[in-house]
Protein backbone atom coordinates (compact mmCIF):
# COMPACT_ATOMS: atom_id res chain seq x y z
CA UNK A 1 0.00 0.00 0.00
CA UNK A 2 1.13 3.12 -0.40
CA UNK A 3 2.19 5.39 2.14
CA UNK A 4 0.16 8.77 2.11
CA UNK A 5 0.95 9.94 5.86
CA UNK A 6 0.23 13.41 6.30
CA UNK A 7 3.71 15.03 8.06
CA UNK A 8 3.17 17.88 10.29
CA UNK A 9 6.47 19.40 11.95
CA UNK A 10 7.86 22.26 14.08
CA UNK A 11 10.11 24.62 13.38
CA UNK A 12 12.24 25.03 16.17
CA UNK A 13 14.19 27.56 14.26
CA UNK A 14 11.66 29.91 13.57
CA UNK A 15 12.23 33.71 15.09
CA UNK A 16 11.85 37.11 13.39
CA UNK A 17 14.62 37.82 10.48
CA UNK A 18 14.98 40.71 8.26
CA UNK A 19 14.61 40.78 4.12
CA UNK A 20 15.84 42.94 2.03
CA UNK A 21 13.89 44.33 -1.40
CA UNK A 22 15.86 43.63 -4.37
CA UNK A 23 13.61 43.81 -7.17
CA UNK A 24 9.43 44.33 -7.78
CA UNK A 25 7.70 42.69 -10.05
CA UNK A 26 4.32 43.37 -11.29
CA UNK A 27 3.07 39.57 -12.62
CA UNK A 28 -0.16 41.30 -13.44
CA UNK A 29 -2.20 44.53 -12.38
CA UNK A 30 -3.36 42.69 -9.10
CA UNK A 31 -0.33 41.00 -8.04
CA UNK A 32 2.67 42.29 -6.70
CA UNK A 33 5.93 40.03 -6.89
CA UNK A 34 8.55 41.21 -3.87
CA UNK A 35 12.38 39.19 -4.01
CA UNK A 36 14.20 40.10 -1.15
CA UNK A 37 17.57 38.98 0.19
CA UNK A 38 18.50 37.56 3.42
CA UNK A 39 21.40 36.97 4.98
CA UNK A 40 19.90 34.95 8.14
CA UNK A 41 19.13 31.37 7.29
CA UNK A 42 20.11 30.14 10.38
CA UNK A 43 17.17 27.62 11.45
CA UNK A 44 15.02 28.48 8.77
CA UNK A 45 12.62 26.00 7.25
CA UNK A 46 9.69 26.07 4.86
CA UNK A 47 8.61 22.01 4.00
CA UNK A 48 5.24 22.77 2.88
CA UNK A 49 3.70 24.41 -0.08
CA UNK A 50 0.86 26.36 1.73
CA UNK A 51 3.57 27.56 4.72
CA UNK A 52 3.23 30.35 5.89
CA UNK A 53 5.14 33.87 7.51
CA UNK A 54 4.11 36.44 9.43
CA UNK A 55 4.89 39.88 7.81
CA UNK A 56 5.23 43.12 10.35
CA UNK A 57 4.50 46.31 9.82
CA UNK A 58 6.91 48.56 11.59
CA UNK A 59 5.46 51.81 12.98
CA UNK A 60 1.29 50.65 12.52
CA UNK A 61 -0.62 50.51 15.56
CA UNK A 62 -0.74 47.42 17.39
CA UNK A 63 -3.58 45.27 16.89
CA UNK A 64 -5.23 43.92 20.23
CA UNK A 65 -1.91 44.32 22.19
CA UNK A 66 -0.15 42.84 19.31
CA UNK A 67 2.19 44.64 16.42
CA UNK A 68 0.18 44.55 13.01
CA UNK A 69 1.01 41.40 10.56
CA UNK A 70 -0.57 38.96 8.20
CA UNK A 71 0.11 35.98 6.96
CA UNK A 72 1.79 35.23 3.48
CA UNK A 73 3.50 32.28 1.32
CA UNK A 74 7.11 31.73 0.99
CA UNK A 75 6.44 31.27 -2.80
CA UNK A 76 10.27 30.49 -3.43
CA UNK A 77 13.40 30.78 -1.59
CA UNK A 78 17.31 29.88 -2.43
CA UNK A 79 19.43 29.55 0.79
CA UNK A 80 22.49 29.70 -1.64
CA UNK A 81 21.42 32.39 -3.17
CA UNK A 82 20.09 34.09 0.13
CA UNK A 83 16.76 34.91 -1.67
CA UNK A 84 12.97 34.85 -1.21
CA UNK A 85 10.15 35.94 -3.14
CA UNK A 86 6.50 36.66 -1.78
CA UNK A 87 3.51 37.57 -4.00
CA UNK A 88 1.14 40.03 -2.85
CA UNK A 89 -2.63 40.11 -4.35
CA UNK A 90 -3.32 43.83 -4.18
CA UNK A 91 -6.83 44.59 -3.23
CA UNK A 92 -9.52 47.39 -3.03
CA UNK A 93 -9.57 47.77 0.62
CA UNK A 94 -5.64 47.49 1.79
CA UNK A 95 -4.77 47.09 4.95
CA UNK A 96 -1.29 48.02 6.42
CA UNK A 97 0.47 44.62 4.98
CA UNK A 98 -0.97 45.52 1.57
CA UNK A 99 0.01 48.97 1.90
CA UNK A 100 3.45 47.76 3.34
CA UNK A 101 4.44 46.11 0.41
CA UNK A 102 2.98 48.69 -1.78
CA UNK A 103 5.10 51.16 -0.51
CA UNK A 104 8.25 49.73 -0.31
CA UNK A 105 11.22 50.27 -2.68
CA UNK A 106 14.20 48.57 -3.71
CA UNK A 107 16.92 48.85 -0.43
CA UNK A 108 13.75 48.99 2.36
CA UNK A 109 13.75 46.03 5.16
CA UNK A 110 10.85 44.23 6.59
CA UNK A 111 10.49 42.03 9.25
CA UNK A 112 9.21 38.45 8.98
CA UNK A 113 8.79 35.44 11.46
CA UNK A 114 7.97 31.67 10.95
CA UNK A 115 6.91 29.68 9.58
CA UNK A 116 6.42 28.22 12.82
CA UNK A 117 5.39 24.62 11.28
CA UNK A 118 5.23 22.63 8.08
CA UNK A 119 1.82 20.50 7.15
CA UNK A 120 3.65 18.48 4.24
CA UNK A 121 1.51 16.68 1.71
CA UNK A 122 2.35 13.21 0.43
CA UNK A 123 3.13 13.26 -3.24
CA UNK A 124 2.10 9.71 -4.18
CA UNK A 125 -1.56 10.62 -4.44
CA UNK A 126 -3.02 9.84 -8.10
CA UNK A 127 -4.29 13.08 -8.40
CA UNK A 128 -4.09 16.76 -7.02
CA UNK A 129 -7.22 19.66 -6.97
CA UNK A 130 -6.00 22.81 -5.83
CA UNK A 131 -8.58 25.66 -5.78
CA UNK A 132 -8.83 28.91 -4.71
CA UNK A 133 -9.04 33.02 -4.97
CA UNK A 134 -5.60 34.97 -5.81
CA UNK A 135 -4.32 34.81 -2.28
CA UNK A 136 -3.72 30.95 -2.76
CA UNK A 137 -2.25 31.82 -6.63
CA UNK A 138 1.76 31.74 -4.55
CA UNK A 139 0.78 28.67 -2.65
CA UNK A 140 -0.38 26.59 -5.93
CA UNK A 141 2.18 28.09 -7.68
CA UNK A 142 4.88 26.51 -5.30
CA UNK A 143 3.10 23.55 -5.34
CA UNK A 144 3.17 23.06 -9.41
CA UNK A 145 6.93 24.22 -9.35
CA UNK A 146 7.85 21.73 -6.66
CA UNK A 147 5.49 19.03 -8.34
CA UNK A 148 6.37 18.61 -12.03
CA UNK A 149 5.18 15.15 -12.65
CA UNK A 150 2.35 15.16 -10.62
CA UNK A 151 -1.58 14.99 -12.13
CA UNK A 152 -2.93 18.41 -10.97
CA UNK A 153 -5.80 20.63 -11.52
CA UNK A 154 -5.68 23.98 -10.32
CA UNK A 155 -9.12 25.90 -10.53
CA UNK A 156 -8.92 29.80 -9.37
CA UNK A 157 -10.78 32.60 -9.75
CA UNK A 158 -9.47 36.36 -10.62
CA UNK A 159 -11.22 39.49 -11.80
CA UNK A 160 -10.30 38.66 -15.92
CA UNK A 161 -7.66 37.21 -17.93
CA UNK A 162 -5.70 40.29 -17.49
CA UNK A 163 -4.84 38.39 -14.07
CA UNK A 164 -4.45 34.94 -15.21
CA UNK A 165 -1.01 33.80 -14.62
CA UNK A 166 1.37 30.88 -17.16
CA UNK A 167 1.63 28.66 -14.38
CA UNK A 168 1.71 24.98 -15.39
CA UNK A 169 5.20 23.29 -15.10
CA UNK A 170 4.25 20.06 -16.33
CA UNK A 171 2.55 18.14 -19.16
CA UNK A 172 -0.25 16.86 -16.39
CA UNK A 173 -0.94 20.27 -15.02
CA UNK A 174 -3.35 21.73 -16.22
CA UNK A 175 -5.13 25.53 -14.95
CA UNK A 176 -9.38 26.14 -14.91
CA UNK A 177 -9.71 29.65 -14.56
CA UNK A 178 -12.76 31.86 -13.39
CA UNK A 179 -13.62 35.84 -13.32
CA UNK A 180 -15.87 37.16 -10.73
CA UNK A 181 -15.33 41.10 -10.39
CA UNK A 182 -13.55 41.99 -7.09
CA UNK A 183 -17.10 42.71 -5.51
CA UNK A 184 -17.70 39.38 -6.16
CA UNK A 185 -14.50 37.69 -4.34
CA UNK A 186 -16.53 36.70 -1.38
CA UNK A 187 -19.00 34.93 -3.34
CA UNK A 188 -18.71 31.50 -3.75
CA UNK A 189 -20.89 31.34 -7.25
CA UNK A 190 -18.23 31.12 -9.97
CA UNK A 191 -15.61 28.64 -8.25
CA UNK A 192 -18.14 26.56 -7.13
CA UNK A 193 -20.39 26.22 -10.44
CA UNK A 194 -16.55 25.35 -11.94
CA UNK A 195 -16.22 22.55 -9.23
CA UNK A 196 -19.62 21.30 -9.54
CA UNK A 197 -19.31 20.87 -13.55
CA UNK A 198 -16.04 18.41 -12.63
CA UNK A 199 -15.89 15.13 -11.99
CA UNK A 200 -13.32 13.48 -9.54
CA UNK A 201 -10.58 11.88 -11.44
CA UNK A 202 -10.01 8.05 -11.19
CA UNK A 203 -7.96 7.04 -8.02
CA UNK A 204 -7.26 8.43 -4.90
CA UNK A 205 -6.59 12.19 -4.99
CA UNK A 206 -6.09 14.89 -2.81
CA UNK A 207 -7.70 18.33 -2.39
CA UNK A 208 -6.33 21.82 -1.13
CA UNK A 209 -8.45 24.97 -0.69
CA UNK A 210 -7.54 28.55 0.04
CA UNK A 211 -10.10 31.41 -0.36
CA UNK A 212 -11.94 34.40 1.34
CA UNK A 213 -13.63 32.37 4.27
CA UNK A 214 -17.50 31.68 2.86
CA UNK A 215 -16.21 31.10 -0.49
CA UNK A 216 -13.76 28.35 0.97
CA UNK A 217 -16.79 26.55 3.11
CA UNK A 218 -18.77 26.56 -0.04
CA UNK A 219 -16.09 24.93 -2.10
CA UNK A 220 -15.45 22.09 0.71
CA UNK A 221 -19.22 21.25 0.71
CA UNK A 222 -19.14 20.84 -2.90
CA UNK A 223 -15.89 18.87 -3.34
CA UNK A 224 -17.76 16.66 -0.38
CA UNK A 225 -21.00 16.46 -2.29
CA UNK A 226 -18.98 14.54 -4.85
CA UNK A 227 -18.12 11.90 -1.79
CA UNK A 228 -14.20 12.76 -1.44
CA UNK A 229 -13.40 11.84 1.12
CA UNK A 230 -12.60 14.78 4.50
CA UNK A 231 -9.18 13.53 5.51
CA UNK A 232 -8.16 14.06 1.68
CA UNK A 233 -9.04 17.34 1.80
CA UNK A 234 -7.64 20.92 3.33
CA UNK A 235 -9.61 23.98 3.38
CA UNK A 236 -8.40 27.47 4.84
CA UNK A 237 -10.29 30.70 4.68
CA UNK A 238 -7.14 32.57 3.94
CA UNK A 239 -9.13 36.42 4.66
CA UNK A 240 -12.43 37.02 5.83
CA UNK A 241 -15.15 39.81 3.31
CA UNK A 242 -15.15 42.98 5.89
CA UNK A 243 -12.47 41.64 8.45
CA UNK A 244 -8.62 42.51 9.13
CA UNK A 245 -6.84 39.74 9.83
CA UNK A 246 -8.98 37.08 9.51
CA UNK A 247 -8.50 33.08 8.74
CA UNK A 248 -10.12 30.22 9.17
CA UNK A 249 -9.56 26.56 9.24
CA UNK A 250 -12.49 24.27 7.82
CA UNK A 251 -10.46 20.78 8.12
C1 LIG B 1 -1.74 30.74 5.43
C2 LIG B 1 -2.01 32.00 4.63
C3 LIG B 1 -1.19 32.33 3.56
C4 LIG B 1 -1.46 33.49 2.80
N1 LIG B 1 -0.64 33.81 1.75
C5 LIG B 1 -0.88 34.91 1.03
C6 LIG B 1 0.00 35.29 -0.05
O1 LIG B 1 1.03 34.65 -0.29
N2 LIG B 1 -0.32 36.40 -0.78
C7 LIG B 1 -1.44 37.15 -0.49
O2 LIG B 1 -1.70 38.12 -1.19
N3 LIG B 1 -2.26 36.84 0.55
C8 LIG B 1 -1.99 35.76 1.32
N4 LIG B 1 -2.81 35.46 2.38
C9 LIG B 1 -3.97 36.33 2.64
C10 LIG B 1 -3.58 37.61 3.40
O3 LIG B 1 -2.97 37.26 4.64
C11 LIG B 1 -4.87 38.43 3.64
O4 LIG B 1 -5.47 38.78 2.43
C12 LIG B 1 -4.61 39.65 4.52
O5 LIG B 1 -5.83 39.99 5.15
C13 LIG B 1 -4.11 40.86 3.74
O6 LIG B 1 -3.76 41.85 4.68
P1 LIG B 1 -4.11 43.38 4.52
O7 LIG B 1 -3.14 44.09 5.43
O8 LIG B 1 -4.12 43.80 3.10
O9 LIG B 1 -5.62 43.49 4.95
P2 LIG B 1 -6.44 43.36 6.34
O10 LIG B 1 -6.11 44.45 7.30
O11 LIG B 1 -6.29 41.96 6.87
O12 LIG B 1 -7.91 43.58 5.80
C14 LIG B 1 -8.38 44.86 5.36
C15 LIG B 1 -9.64 44.67 4.54
O13 LIG B 1 -9.28 44.05 3.31
C16 LIG B 1 -10.08 42.89 3.08
N5 LIG B 1 -9.21 41.91 2.36
C17 LIG B 1 -8.15 41.23 2.84
N6 LIG B 1 -7.59 40.48 1.89
C18 LIG B 1 -8.33 40.69 0.77
C19 LIG B 1 -8.26 40.19 -0.57
N7 LIG B 1 -7.29 39.34 -0.97
N8 LIG B 1 -9.19 40.64 -1.47
C20 LIG B 1 -10.15 41.52 -1.12
N9 LIG B 1 -10.26 42.02 0.14
C21 LIG B 1 -9.35 41.60 1.07
C22 LIG B 1 -10.52 42.43 4.46
O14 LIG B 1 -11.74 41.73 4.39
C23 LIG B 1 -10.68 43.76 5.19
O15 LIG B 1 -11.94 44.31 4.93
C24 LIG B 1 -2.56 34.32 3.15
C25 LIG B 1 -3.35 33.99 4.26
C26 LIG B 1 -3.09 32.85 5.00
C27 LIG B 1 -3.96 32.52 6.18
Amino acid sequence: MTDRQIVRMRHEGARRRTLTVTEKRQLTPGMLSIRFSCHDWDGFASAGADDHLKIFVPGAPSEGGKPAMRDYTPRAFDVEKGEMSIDFALHDNPGPVTALAVSLTVGDTVEIGGPRGSVVIPDSYDWYWLIGDETAIPSITRRLNEWPGQKIDAYIAVTGSGEELSLAKGESHCIHWTHRPTSASANPAALVSLIEAQTLPEGDGYVWIAAEAAVTKALREAVLAKSHPQTQLKASGYWTWGLSDQTEKFG
